[in-house]
């Protein structure tokens, strides 16, 4: 092999592996599913666009105007730990994460926020379309059978929040956190919009 042969090869196994870090920066490694940074730094975009829209400072390319967010949260998943082990709890939450993916359109983004919450963003949705594919992700939680342990079961609760008056991430997210917390008070395997507050 001549030196300029060798040159391209390593340089195309130097892409192959720079390729393979950026994959794992965007990605969580348990869930994969997309990481909390990139999911902030992604719908943090899509709020400031939506805002320049609204202020007629851009064009509306995409015809929407509406953005929502999903807090999902693992119910009792201390007790699954602590019943089957951390392997079957990794298990659980791999799964659920899975489910969440495959309910969720292309454009979507289904991000690990921490432990065993998800949070999703769903462009273009408002709180009633959000709030029905919460709901369907909940319910197909609920019924999932695991092949390996029949007998669990698994339920989530969801809280939904949406894009309104020019309200920033952060705020976005702690109204869905709220919504959230009222779902686990007020018995779990919920869903609770932000509006029902
Ligand atoms: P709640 O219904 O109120 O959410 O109850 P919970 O037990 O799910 O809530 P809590 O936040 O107290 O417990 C979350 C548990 O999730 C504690 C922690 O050990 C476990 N956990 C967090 N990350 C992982 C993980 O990656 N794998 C496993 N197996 N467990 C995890
Ligand atoms: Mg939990
Ligand atoms: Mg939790």
């Amino acid at each position: 092999m001549d030196e300029t042969q060798k040159l391209k090869e390593q340089i195309a196994i130097l892409e192959f592996k720079i390729n393979e870090l950026e994959k794992d920066l965007i990605h969580d490694s348990l869930t994969g599913l997309r990481t909390r940074d990139f999911f902030e730094e992604e719908t943090a975009v899509y709020l400031s666009t939506i805002l320049k829209v609204e202020e007629g400072k851009r064009k509306d390319w995409f015809g929407f105007r509406n953005l929502s967010v999903l807090f999902f949260d693992i119910d009792n998943f201390k007790i699954i730990n602590d019943t089957y082990g951390h392997d079957v709890g990794d298990m659980v939450l791999e799964k659920v994460s899975g489910i969440i993916k495959q309910s969720i359109r292309e454009g979507d983004t289904a991000a690990r926020w921490g432990g065993e919450e998800i949070v999703v963003s769903l462009l273009g949705a408002n709180e009633a379309d959000a709030k029905s594919k919460a709901d369907d992700i909940r319910a197909r939680i609920e019924n999932y059978v695991f092949e390996l342990k029949p007998e669990l079961r698994v339920t989530i609760s969801a809280g939904v929040a949406s894009y309104e008056n020019g309200i920033d991430l952060h705020e976005l997210i702690k109204n869905a956190d709220k919504s959230l917390y009222k779902a686990k008070e007020s018995g779990r395997n919920k869903v609770i919009a932000f509006s029902e507050i």
